[in-house]
């Protein structure tokens, strides 16, 4: 039997003492047991967001908020403009779409750095653009989206909203959503959270509640007011995941324990050492503007990165992604989100090493190796 190691960038390992919370009898949702529960998860979340707005818990994964964004805040014909620089972007543009808005994609190639004086040009360009919408990290091709420019942006427009998926980087890399003006900010419960998949987490500001009374899409589960008529209560409107919920409660502990800023340091860490290994190794980074949630890496030539993702996987049971789209194939991608520490870093090094090796491509895995470790382990030093 293998020992199984997620380094995909979702879902991500979740701590033993999360999953042993998470083992305990199901209780009623509507009991003062899970309410006081949601009492305590609710207060979390709003550090983990770094806002005072209220933070409302789905039942879905992450995309189910990105619906629930669109939804709530927008009205047939709207106009929208969506940063498209990768499978998540694109997913921005195919739900606007969906929902019948006018979807202006602000297109980027995959891992290109992207300047946000084009998102003032082209909102200079339609007054009448009702949100923008963007992604903190790409996923899809490892990149980070200077979100706090395009916050600022857009804060001085009054008909318009900042809508952001953060699906892979909250609790991972800074993110300021009350500071940086971000009206809906979006994530998930697999990557940063140290949780299973099954929740989605959506922030809405003052702002996004005034577009959520003008809203005219339809929408029944999603509904935001219905979630925010029984939040006081630290109640939801439908049957909440309750198992997860509890899991939640002891993962936001952790975080809070170990601090937003130095959790954000150990990410910095871990994917500095990563990039740099990696170019030791002589490889080369996808992105021009590498996130520290995820790195992607350029394949050589002729390296299948499915089949290699696939050896590792099947050979040694860790998990790696490939690429997405038109990067399958080309790239891998190692994710540095949530429970790892700097040994799981090497393990996800070495194993790309061995599986090329594997492959027939001979790399100078001592010098990559060294690398990473001297940046790892630098303040123990
Ligand atoms: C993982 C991810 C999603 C998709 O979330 P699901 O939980 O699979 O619905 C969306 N956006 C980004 C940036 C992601 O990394």
């Amino acid at each position: 039997m293998l020992k199984k190691r997620l380094f995909t960038p979702g879902p991500t390992s979740v701590p033993e003492d999360v999953l042993l919370e998470m083992a305990q009898p199901i209780i009623h949702h509507r009991t003062d047991e899970f309410i006081k529960i949601a009492e305590e998860v609710f207060k979390d979340l709003k550090y983990v967001f770094q806002t005072e707005n209220d933070v409302f818990i789905l039942a879905s994964s992450g995309t189910g908020a990105m619906e629930a964004s669109i939804v709530n805040l927008f009205s047939p014909g709207d106009k929208i403009i969506v940063i498209v620089g990768g499978k998540f972007g694109e997913r921005w543009f195919e739900l606007g779409k969906t929902y019948g808005l006018n979807v202006i994609p602000l297109n980027i190639a995959w891992g290109k750095f992207f300047n946000t004086e084009e998102v003032e040009k082209v909102l200079k360009e339609n007054p009448d653009t009702k949100g923008v919408l963007c992604t903190l990290c790409e996923t899809s091709t490892g990149t980070h989206f200077d979100i706090e420019s395009i916050g600022k942006i857009v804060s001085k427009l009054p008909q318009t909203v900042v809508i952001v998926d953060t699906i892979s980087s909250l609790g991972a890399i800074p993110c300021y959503t009350d500071k940086w003006n971000l009206d809906v900010v979006v994530t998930g419960s697999q990557k940063a959270f140290m949780l299973p998949p099954g929740l989605a987490f959506i922030s809405v500001s003052q702002k996004a509640w005034s577009f959520i009374e003008k809203s005219k899409l339809p929408k029944y589960y999603f509904d935001l007011k219905r979630y925010k008529k029984v939040l006081e209560k630290n109640d939801f409107p439908f049957t909440m995941a309750v198992s997860l919920v509890i899991g939640l409660k002891k993962s936001l502990n952790m975080l809070k324990q170990i601090t937003l800023e130095k959790i954000w340091q150990e990410h910095h860490v871990r994917a500095e050492a990563t990039r740099n290994a990696f170019k030791k190794l002589g490889l080369k980074l996808f992105s021009e503007s590498p996130s520290d949630a995820v790195t992607a890496i350029l394949l050589p030539e002729g390296v299948d990165g499915e089949k290699l993702c696939k050896l590792i996987r099947t050979k040694y049971g860790i998990s790696i992604a490939g690429g997405q789209d038109k990067a399958k194939g080309k790239i891998i991608r190692i994710s540095h989100l949530g429970w790892q520490d700097e040994f799981d870093v090497l393990t996800a090094i070495s194993s790309v090493c061995i599986g090329l090796e594997t492959m027939g491509y001979k790399l100078p895995v001592e010098e990559g190796i060294k690398e990473a470790i001297s940046i790892l382990f630098k303040q123990d030093n």
